[in-house]
């Protein structure tokens, strides 16, 4: 014990001193064949601590479900020899996370506010700045929005836009980030608010002026500014929890179903629900704001990575709930426009059938909680060949082809759902 803490020590005294590095880091996907190996691998997630060399990408859910986890050098040679068995399937997804670390984001700049055009991924002042530069150039539209503070104080900031703020319309949320290290979330976020503000094609302009939007870029403001300062690999908030663990996972921290599968009550594990439900500051802010709007909310949209499929409620079971059957009828349709665009094939379907038992997100909270009719939250490009670090150059594409399924999805549903 004393040497571990010892070892811990020392790596948190690089940590503090120096952003974390992910040089010689491997990504393997593995796929448990076994009840056994399956264990392995859950006793392995059990283990994790703030600075243990490995980190899964995507946890452990089930014999025969791909795991995603990336590797440090230290323990490589202990991971080759667990894969070296029958019971695992394996290959290695990434060599060197490093090398994709400084090639995701190269035409960023630290010595300029880079300009939000979608050819790099933005600093939180960045697409704050942006949102309040069109506040200025939209005055009659757009409304900035600061429901309150995270945990170290930082506004959170998003926009209101509405079109003809004198008719009362059904209302949209629109959420990113929420997840730190996701990057390519807030700023597909923020090319849909744009192109709602500028594109003159027809479907897009008929959306936008339907609804009152409401668009958070970065819903978890802290744990994004130290996924660009101190870790990239960061996903959850930054509240202090123990002597070396930081932060609980914002999007398991609502309380509708809290703690009810997918969750861990482990302080250091990236999946930490928090000690209770809306514990985490920004969570709490949100709840209270987005609470306000329901009333006449019709959909809800979250943005996650990575995977390339579109979920539905609900990620405590698999029980095909509420209007299951039509959101599946529309995600059909609105994953078809999807792939049509750059050819992106998604997958859908409920989020613990889809991807795994995971219980209290913000979609979940909203859909059992309010019984809004359209829920669904997006994984993003793509399916591991970069995962969270995908290049600034694919930020574009990327968000086409989503703006288009978003507009195919409120099309479908308005044909099931004519308004008079
Ligand atoms: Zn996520």
């Amino acid at each position: 014990m004393k040497k571990i803490c010892f070892l811990l020590l020392a790596i948190l005294g690089q940590v503090t001193l120096a952003k974390v590095s992910y040089k010689n880091y491997k990504v393997y996907s593995i796929t448990p064949k076994s009840e056994h190996a399956l264990k392995t691998l859950i006793d392995l997630e059990t283990e994790a601590m703030e600075f243990s060399p490995f980190q899964f990408w995507h946890g452990p859910t089930k014999v025969g479900h791909e795991v995603t986890l990336m590797v440090g050098p230290e323990i490589q040679q202990n991971i080759k020899n667990m894969l070296n068995n029958s019971d695992f399937d394996s290959r290695i997804m990434m060599d060197d996370v490093e090398e994709k670390i400084n090639n995701e984001n190269r035409l960023w700049r630290s010595d300029v506010v880079n300009p939000v055009n979608w050819t790099v991924y933005n600093t939180l002042d960045e697409i704050n700045n942006w949102l309040e530069s069109l506040a200025i150039e939209f005055p009659s539209y757009i409304t900035i929005l600061k429901p309150g503070k995270t945990h170290q104080g930082r506004d959170i900031v998003g926009v209101k836009l509405d079109f003809s703020p004198l008719i009362q319309k059904q209302v949209v949320f629109m959420e990113s980030n929420i997840h730190a290290r996701e990057w390519i979330t807030s700023a597909v976020n923020t090319y849909i608010l744009d192109q709602f503000l500028r594109s003159t094609q027809t479907d897009i302009r008929a959306l936008a002026q339907k609804y009152t939007w409401y668009f958070f870029p970065v819903m978890n403001p802290d744990g994004f500014v130290f996924s660009h300062t101190e870790n990239r690999m960061w996903r959850k908030t930054r509240t202090r929890y123990n002597l070396f663990c930081y932060g609980a996972d914002p999007n398991r921290n609502w309380g509708y179903q809290w703690m009810n599968g997918g969750a861990s009550q482990n302080p250091c594990s990236d999946i930490y629900a928090g000690p209770r439900p809306f514990s985490e500051e920004s969570v709490e802010v949100m709840r209270g704001f987005i609470a306000n709007i329901t009333d006449n909310m019709i959909a809800y949209l979250d943005f996650h990575s990575f995977s390339q499929m579109l979920l539905l409620p609900y990620g405590h079971t698999t029980d095909p709930l509420d209007n299951y059957d039509e959101m599946m009828k529309i995600a059909e349709v609105a994953m078809a426009k999807l792939e049509a665009v750059h050819r992106t094939s998604y997958i859908f379907g409920n989020v613990a059938e889809t991807i795994y038992i995971a219980a209290g997100s913000s979609m979940d909270w909203v859909k059992g909680e309010f019984k809004v009719p359209i829920a669904y939250t997006y994984e993003l490009r793509d399916r591991g060949q970069f995962g969270f670090l995908l290049p600034a150059e694919q930020i574009l594409p990327t968000a086409e082809e989503t703006l288009v399924s978003v507009v195919s999805i409120f099309e479908e549903y308005e044909k099931l759902h004519p308004t008079p």
